[in-house]
């Protein structure tokens, strides 16, 4: 298999490549707009046809790549059937299984951070948005967020994962690349809560500034980062 974390700086996103083999099929998950041109030059050096630009969610702190590689590439730009984007090629919904070749992710409906979000399952590894970060969650305070959904998809869904299940964040702050189940379940201050609504204060008692970018990155999304048309 072929993987790759790529990372942007400004936003801390990460954006994560995936093929089954040299000269087959790619995904790409939360391509940064920014940096479209590396994705397409790797994407080339190693052989690879990008079928698939997934956005895990509308995010508020970047601007989504995902519409220029539908255009330069001719892959489907796609997010979750709850996303309100303009543009998108392609809507996955829960459950619903994502392949290039024969490598398939399985896309998971983990609504909180927005009701928008999703999570990517593989056999060892989960790509969680911001629904699971590495020792924290992401905030529930903007874009339709909602603590007590995100305690659903964190206990019900994502932690029912097999302990031993890799973690890829769409971002990290600290450098920290991948975690598990395990240790999140263990070691993630966020998760150490005894009910839904302790999990639901701590979230609310979080007072946390707005995005930098969300006035800009929210309704570019929405049109998958796209200018608008004159
Ligand atoms: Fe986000």
């Amino acid at each position: 298999m072929i993987f790759r974390q790529l990372f942007d700086s400004t936003s801390s996103t990460y954006t994560y490549l995936l093929a089954e083999r040299m000269g087959g099929e790619a995904l790409l998950i939360d391509p940064v707009l920014e940096h479209v041109d590396q994705y397409i030059k790797l994407i080339s050096e190693l052989d690879l046809k990008l079928v698939f630009a997934l956005d895990t969610h509308i995010h508020a702190d970047h601007v989504t790549g995902a519409g220029k590689l539908a255009n330069s590439t001719g892959c489907f730009s796609a997010i979750g059937e709850q996303a309100q984007a303009e543009c998108i090629s392609m809507e996955f919904t829960d459950g619903e299984l994502i392949k290039a070749d024969n490598l398939a992710v399985r896309a998971i409906y983990t609504p909180g951070h927005t009701d928008d979000s999703y999570s990517f399952t593989m056999d060892d590894r989960v790509f969680t948005g911001d629904t699971l970060l590495i020792r924290g969650t992401g905030r529930t305070d903007f874009q339709n967020g909602d603590a007590s959904a995100q305690y659903d998809s964190l206990f019900n869904k994502l932690l029912t994962l097999p302990e031993e299940t890799l973690v890829y964040p769409a971002h990290d702050y600290e450098g920290r690349t991948v975690s598990s189940i395990f240790e999140e379940k263990h070691f993630n201050p966020r998760l150490q809560v005894g009910s839904r609504q302790e999990y639901i204060d701590q979230m609310n008692a979080l007072e946390l500034d707005p995005p930098r970018l969300i006035d800009v990155a929210v309704p570019a999304n929405r049109r998958c980062g796209l200018k608008m048309a004159a």
